[in-house]
């Protein structure tokens, strides 16, 4: 028999995220300030979707109420605005050592503004998709880049709360890897909180415990939340799969699309796992990598013998 709860299953995406996108475009339209407007909109969208995922959760056991790491996870989100900060700061200092059109205006000026928003938004997803599916498969592949990104797939649950368990170097990391060519074309503002925007209503959605049933073409195409639990599957420490933050078009162009109603998901989290669970060891975590796989791996060892 059909429950209520899988009913309601069908509406969590369309109603969350198309609500919260149309709550940005009204908001904006009656001339809020769009930064804070976003930020309020992000923090009431998480605390929404927390409430949300203790009602209707997609697996019982994952419960954020019993995660030891819920405040680390809002300490390192919010550290991120920080590793943004340093990340902007990087690019303007940047683009004054190249000089020219860079140095004086901030940008070549080559962006189409004359298009109309969605389609300029278009253009900003495609090349955000582009930049960030490269720097996300670059930290599962390189050895040198994994410890800065190897915090936010260590977790033993899926939540609301590691959408923004991230390194606050993640931060630094993307803006200047993938908000730079946006800057350096000249993107108006407006296009980069859009994008701004469809990353984190995205981000909240894709890491929640919130059930959420869709139909299969939809997972080939946009980055879901069972797309992305498969992206932080065990399995996949090594190798990596469903890469891309926006739309699954990359996946797809350079083998890395797997379909998540094809490969049931068993456990989420990294092997091996060297990060300790206190905040100011995994804040130090990048730098102390080479100590923390020592000190794994002697944990292994002495476990196994
Ligand atoms: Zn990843
Ligand atoms: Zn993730």
């Amino acid at each position: 028999m059909v429950s209520i709860k899988s009913i309601l299953a069908w509406l969590t995406w369309p109603v969350v995220f198309v609500g919260q996108l149309a709550a940005f475009d009204r908001a904006l339209s009656l001339g809020f300030d769009p930064g804070l407007t976003l930020l309020a909109l992000t923090v009431a969208n998480m605390a929404l979707i927390a409430v949300l995922e203790l009602w209707l959760p997609d697996r019982p056991e994952w419960v954020w109420t019993r995660d030891g790491q819920v405040v680390n996870d809002i300490v390192h989100g919010v550290g991120n605005v920080f590793g943004d900060g340093l990340g902007r700061n990087a690019l303007t200092i940047l683009f004054a050592v190249i000089g020219g059109k860079l140095a004086a205006q901030g940008n070549l000026g080559f962006w189409p503004s004359a298009w109309p928003l969605w389609g300029q938004i278009l253009v900003a997803v495609l090349i955000v998709d582009f930049f960030d599916y490269w720097k996300h498969r670059a930290y599962h592949a390189w050895a040198i880049a994994w410890p800065i990104h190897a915090l936010h797939h260590n977790i033993d649950r899926m939540t609301v709360f590691k959408g923004i368990r991230l390194h606050f170097l993640e931060a630094t990391v993307r803006a200047v890897v993938v908000y730079s060519p946006l800057v350096v074309l000249g993107a108006p503002a407006e296009v980069m909180l859009w994008i701004a925007a469809l990353m984190t209503f995205g981000g909240s959605l894709n890491h929640s415990n919130l059930a959420q049933n869709l139909p299969r073409f939809v997972h080939a195409m946009l980055p879901t939340q069972k797309t992305h639990w498969l992206h932080h599957g065990k399995d996949y420490t090594n190798g990596g799969c469903n890469f891309s933050p926006l739309t699954m078009l990359f996946d797809h162009l350079f083998g890395t699309f797997r379909h998540p109603l094809d490969e049931p998901l068993d456990e989420v989290g990294i092997v091996p796992d060297p990060i300790p669970a206190n905040l100011p060891a995994q804040l130090a975590s990048p730098l102390l990598w080479p100590l923390l796989m020592w000190r794994a791996k002697r944990r292994r060892h002495g476990a196994l013998s």
